[in-house]
């Protein structure tokens, strides 16, 4: 029996984001390219008789550590119990999903931990990005992030990761946008021969919820733009509903040093290199 598990929780990032309709019940209708990346926050778990949570890691202090945790949510769906332990990577409400990660982080260990399974547990219900972050496999994710369909193939990119520390409220932006009824992506996407032709093709895409955040939160403009200006910037753009951005470039090391000048330029902002891809084998529930 497994008594100590080490599970990876990575970020998600929305390459693209289509807001193409809005339910009777006021849920959007989205169509989004979502990716995981090599960065993320990490959950123990250890076999214990009640439930209990500890949070540390440098973003901690922005997390509930009591039962709004969504950790703790999602781990009283289980029985009986576990000693739970996240450490905190990943901006809080910053457009990449930590909650969501965190969450199908936790589902992935208890179920390998106690072998129970959760079949017909609505874990949309907890959270939009919790199902597509529970393979944190690349995606297509359609409908209310119900609708998931696994992208193979996709050529992985070396990115930068950049918050400006500006809290978005997701709802405001919702309600901020002009059109809720655009485009979707084309029903076939593209084969992708390298991360440059990828690269190419997401330029031609976009983040339907990025124009709004940068109106109400201008220093999400500003995030991109120095993104876009350091050198090999092959694109730039807003993740989720922000304010998180993430530019593209050609290597890693290209990638590393990019990193670096911003976060040397912008000492206040998270700033993280990293790979973008499908993270299935680093998300995998690892014994301890
Ligand atoms: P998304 O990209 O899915 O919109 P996000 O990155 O914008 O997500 P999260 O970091 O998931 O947002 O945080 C959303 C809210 O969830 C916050 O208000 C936070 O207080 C709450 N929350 C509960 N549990 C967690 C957790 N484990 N990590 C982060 N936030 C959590």
């Amino acid at each position: 029996m497994v008594t100590g598990l080490r599970v990876f929780a990575p970020a998600k990032i929305n390459l693209t984001l289509n807001v193409t309709g809005q339910r009777d019940d006021g849920y959007h209708l989205l169509d989004s390219l979502v990716v995981f990346a090599d960065v993320g926050d990490v959950v123990h778990l250890r076999a214990a008789d009640a439930w209990s949570l500890q949070v540390d890691g440098p973003e901690a202090a922005s997390v509930p550590a009591g039962d709004d945790n969504l950790v703790l949510r999602v781990a009283r769906l289980f029985a009986p119990g576990a000693a739970l332990t996240l450490t905190k990577e990943l901006p809080v409400a910053s457009g990449i999903g930590g909650g969501s990660a965190d969450a199908a982080a936790v589902w992935r260990g208890l179920g390998v931990m106690t072998g129970q399974g959760r079949d017909g547990v609505d874990l949309l219900a907890l959270g939009a990005d919790i199902p597509v972050c529970v393979s944190s496999q690349a995606a297509r994710m359609q409908g209310v992030g119900d609708v998931i369909t696994p992208v193979g193939g996709l050529p992985d990119l070396h990115v930068v990761l950049a918050n400006p520390r500006v809290a978005v409220s997701t709802p405001h932006i919702f309600r901020t946008l002009a059109h809720k009824d655009n485009a979707p992506m084309p029903a076939i996407l593209p084969t992708f021969t390298d991360a440059a032709d990828l690269c190419a093709w997401l330029a031609t895409q976009r983040n339907d919820l990025q124009a709004a955040a940068e109106s109400i939160a201008p220093q999400i403009a500003l995030t991109r733009q120095a993104m876009a200006a350091l050198p090999g910037c092959m694109l730039a753009r807003m993740s989720g509903s922000g304010a998180t951005c993430f530019g593209v470039f050609k290597s890693a090391t290209a990638a590393t040093q990019a990193a670096q000048r911003l976060a040397h330029a912008q000492p206040g902002w998270w700033v993280r290199a990293g790979r973008l891809g499908s993270m299935q084998d680093a998300a995998r529930p690892q014994a301890l």
